[in-house]
C-alpha cells in the first residue's frame, strides 16, 4: 500500500517514496523558547506526531530531528522586530539561558501531556554555532553573501528558484516579509546568516566568527542541524503554513546553495489553529496554553482528539464550544471502549482473518494525506461491528491507538500532573523510604495512604520505588 501525502513543494497529492527503502528522515521546525506553546502551535506539533506514528504505523523506521530555536529568531521571521529571547528575560526578569531551559522544559511537558513523542534527536541551536558558521562559510565561498553594516546577508538572487516553495509573486513575497526596510539588504527578501551589529545593545549571546563577534540569523539553524543529523537528501521537512514564504524558503534557499542540490523530498505543512476573533499570537503574550485548558476544565487528550478531528491542511477555528463537543464525543467514545473492556472474555481467540480487513482499512485512511476523519469511522466500525469478538475490538483498538495516542483503552483518564506535582510526590516518596530505613512503619504507611488518596499507587521495587496512577 503507498502512502500518499499533500507535497507544497509540486502542491500535488504524491505517493511518498523514502530516499532509503524502509527508512524516513524526517526534520520538523521547533519551538522559540521564548514563552509557552500556545495550543496553535500545538496543534502544528500534533500534526507531526500523527505524521511520525503513521508512517511507523505502515512500517517505516523514523528518524525523527527537532531543533530549538534558543536564539536569533527576531519578532518578525524577516530579521525585523525584537529578538524574542530577550524580550522574554526582560519581562521576566531572567536570563536568556534560564528563559530558554525553563520554556524548553515546559515545552516536553505539554507534548508528554498530549501524547506527543520526543523526537529522536532534539538539537538546540546554541549548541550548534559552530556548525552553522561553518555552513555559512560554505555559503560564502560559492559566493551566495555578502556584508552590510557589519553583518553577513544572502543574496536571494543567486539562488535560482528561490520561490519554488511559495509559488508567490515577488511582490507578495515582500508583502509578507517586510515590516520595516533594511536599506543595507540588496534586495529586500535578502536575509542576515550572523549578526555582528546587533540593534539589541544589551544581546547575551554572543560567540566569535571570521565575521566578528555575534550570532546567527534564526533560518541557519534548520538547514545546518537538519543536514549534520540527516544527511543532503531529506525525506520529509514540516511546519506551520507559516514557514512556507519565509522560514522554509530561505532554508531551501541555503541548503541546497551550500550542497549543490535538491534538499528535501516532501514538504508538508500544518494549517492554522485560529480564534474566531482573530490569530492567536505567542508574541502578544494573549493566548491559550494547555494549562489554560486544564484550568477550564479539559484534559489534554480532550484536546488532543479536537484536533484530530479535522483535516491538518484546514485552518481549526477554536472555541471552548468546539472543544467541549469533541470532549462529550471523546468521553463518549472512551465509555463504548470501558464497556467492551469490561465484558472481554479472557482467553478469547484474535482471529486474523476478522481483524485484517479492519487494519488494511485503518491503513488505507491514514495513507490517504492522514485521513484521520475516515480513520475514526473505522475505529467506530471496530466499536460496533457485531461480528467481532471483544477481544478482537480490544486488540484493534490498541493497535489504531498506536498512532491516535489517545489511550483509548485507559479506564481513567491521568489526573493532569503539573511538574511541580510530580516533584511534591518524588518529595514524600524519599521521607517514606527515609522512614521505612529508621523502621518508623507507621510514617511510611500514612505516607503511602496520603498518596494513594491523590489515586498515586507506590510500588516497591529491588531497584527502589516507582509510582503509578491508580486505575
Ligand atoms: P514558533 O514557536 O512560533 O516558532 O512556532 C512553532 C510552530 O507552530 C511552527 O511550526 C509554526 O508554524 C506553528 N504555528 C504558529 N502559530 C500557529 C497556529 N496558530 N496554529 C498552528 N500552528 C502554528
Ligand atoms: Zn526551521
Amino acid at each position: 500500500m503507498t502512502f500518499n501525502i499533500y507535497n507544497t513543494l509540486t502542491k500535488k497529492k504524491e505517493d511518498f517514496v523514502p530516499v532509503h527503502e524502509g527508512k524516513v528522515g524526517m526534520y520538523t521546525c521547533g519551538p522559540t523558547v521564548y514563552n509557552y506553546a500556545h495550543i496553535g502551535n500545538l496543534r502544528t506539533y500534533i500534526f507531526e506526531d500523527v505524521l511520525k506514528k503513521s508512517l511507523k504505523y505502515m512500517g517505516y523506521k523514523v528518524k525523527h530531528v527537532m531543533n530549538i530555536t534558543d536564539v536569533g529568531h527576531l519578532q518578525s521571521d524577516s530579521d525585523e522586530g525584537d529578538d524574542k529571547m530577550l524580550l522574554g528575560a526582560t519581562r521576566e526578569k531572567k536570563t536568556v539561558w534560564e528563559i530558554a531551559k525553563f520554556y524548553e522544559d515546559a515545552f516536553f511537558n505539554d507534548c508528554k501531556r498530549l501524547n506527543i513523542e520526543r523526537p529522536t534527536v532534539v538539537c538546540k541551536a546554541t549548541d550548534h554555532i559552530q556548525d552553522m558558521i561553518n555552513f555559512i562559510k560554505i555559503l560564502e565561498e560559492k559566493g551566495y553573501t555578502y556584508i552590510a553594516n557589519g553583518n553577513v546577508y544572502y543574496s536571494i538572487d543567486k539562488f535560482k528558484d528561490y520561490n519554488k516553495l511559495a509559488n508567490l509573486s515577488m511582490e507578495e513575497l515582500e508583502a509578507g516579509s517586510r515590516v520595516e526596510v533594511d536599506k543595507h539588504k540588496k534586495n529586500p527578501l535578502d536575509f542576515v546568516l550572523w549578526f555582528t551589529n546587533s540593534k539589541f545593545k544589551n544581546q547575551i549571546m554572543q560567540w566569535d566568527s571570521p565575521w566578528g563577534v555575534g550570532f546567527p540569523g534564526w533560518h541557519i539553524e534548520c538547514s545546518t542541524m537538519s543536514i549534520k543529523y540527516l544527511g543532503e537528501y531529506i525525506d520529509i521537512h514540516c511546519g506551520g503554513v507559516d514557514h512556507i514564504p519565509i522560514h522554509h524558503t530561505n532554508e531551501i534557499a541555503q541548503s541546497e546553495g551550500a550542497i549543490g542540490h535538491k534538499w528535501v523530498n516532501y514538504w508538508m505543512h500544518g494549517e492554522f489553529l485560529v480564534l474566531n476573533n482573530g490569530k492567536m499570537s505567542k508574541s502578544t503574550g494573549d493566548f491559550l496554553t494547555v494549562d489554560k485548558l486544564i484550568e477550564k476544565g479539559f484534559s489534554p487528550l480532550d484536546y488532543r482528539y479536537f484536533c484530530l478531528q479535522s483535516k491538518y491542511r484546514k485552518q481549526l477555528v477554536f472555541t471552548y464550544e468546539n472543544l467541549t463537543d469533541a470532549k462529550n464525543a471523546f468521553k463518549r467514545i472512551k465509555a463504548r471502549i470501558k464497556n467492551i473492556l469490561d465484558n472481554k472474555v479472557q482467553g478469547e481467540e484474535v482471529s486474523t482473518e476478522k481483524i485484517t480487513p479492519f487494519i488494511d482499512n485503518f491503513k488505507s485512511q491514514i495513507s490517504d494525506d492522514l485521513n484521520f476523519a475516515n480513520a475514526f469511522t473505522v475505529l467506530l466500525d471496530v466499536i460496533k461491528d457485531a461480528s467481532l469478538n471483544n477481544s478482537e475490538k480490544i486488540y484493534l483498538i490498541e493497535d489504531f491507538d498506536n498512532v491516535f495516542s489517545l489511550n483509548l483503552t485507559v479506564e481513567e483518564v491521568q489526573p493532569e500532573t503539573a511538574p511541580e506535582h510530580n516533584e511534591e510526590i518524588e518529595k514524600l516518596i524519599a521521607q517514606r523510604n527515609e522512614a521505612r530505613k529508621q523502621k518508623d512503619w507507621a510514617k511510611a504507611d500514612a505516607i503511602r495512604n496520603m498518596l494513594l488518596e491523590k489515586s498515586v499507587e507506590l510500588l516497591d521495587t529491588r531497584e527502589g520505588t516507582t509510582w503509578k496512577y491508580k486505575q
